[in-house]
């Protein structure tokens, strides 16, 4: 019923012709893959290339970041039409980086997915708490809250649409895995907010994918999860050969 979809997000790493070359191995490694819908978010500079070097195989590219405009006096920024006339298809959205490192609030995280989804742009919204939220209980109130946040007045035909990211910020680049039971409860939690929100029917099919040190030796059992559909992948995600590996354990 809903997709599986593995995302790799390269952050800020790999130069234009660095991208092209990973590229183009994933898409030998993964051309046989069918049932799970592959996607690379690649830094600005390489979209371009990295649209063209996976023309003919079945990986999309992501941007990592959008400006909610659509032109205008926004130096340093890329807007959807951007990333539209290039073959973008997806847009990682609401990053705990960017939640961290440049103030980005959910009022703008929701006003960059209204934009997305508006220029056919599949918006990958990113949720999930830190450690220190973990510790004290909170870990549903800031899920909640960045999830309510994210998807506020989309109509239910919207939301269908975007794809969510539960990233523990704790698991991210550390090492540390959350559970898969872990992980679990916390989809399980999103999966019945989105009931709430939009109706059984929709809830069940919006992936939910999971992020934070997810790597070829944890993912099968972390996708395996009732209500874990694919994931976002960081550091895995950069060589070809490790992030094919990530992608076949979500078959
Ligand atoms: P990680 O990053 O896999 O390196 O933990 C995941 C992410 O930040 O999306």
């Amino acid at each position: 019923m809903r997709k599986t979809i593995v995302a790799g997000n390269w952050k800020m790493n790999k130069t234009n012709a660095e991208a092209v070359e990973t590229l183009k191995k994933l898409a030998e490694l993964t051309k046989d893959i069918d049932g799970v819908e592959i996607v690379i978010g690649a830094p600005f500079t390489a979209l371009s290339d990295a649209v063209k070097a996976v023309e003919g195989s079945k990986i999309k590219i992501a941007a990592q970041n959008m400006n909610p405009n659509e032109k205008g006096a926004f130096t340093g920024e890329i807007s959807p039409l951007m990333l539209n006339a290039i073959g973008v298809k997806y847009v990682i959205l609401g990053h705990s980086e960017r939640r961290e490192y440049y103030g980005e609030t959910n009022e703008f995280i929701n006003s960059k997915v209204k934009t997305a989804l508006a220029h056919d742009l599949t918006p990958i919204l990113c949720v999930g708490e830190k450690l220190e939220d973990r510790e004290a209980n909170k870990t549903e109130a800031v899920v909640e809250d960045h999830v309510k946040g994210g998807l506020k007045d989309l109509t239910k035909e919207e939301a269908k649409k975007v794809v969510i990211a539960y990233e523990p910020v704790w698991a991210i680049g550390t090492g540390k895995t959350a559970s898969p039971e872990q992980a679990q409860e916390v989809h399980k939690f999103i999966r019945n907010l989105l009931t709430d929100m939009y109706g059984e029917e929709i809830a069940n099919e919006i992936t939910i994918q999971y992020g934070g040190s997810m790597k070829p030796e944890n993912a099968k059992e972390l996708m395996s999860q009732k209500d874990i559909d694919g994931g976002l992948v960081g550091g895995a995600s950069l060589e070809a050969d490790s992030f094919a590996k990530v992608v076949k354990a979500g078959l």
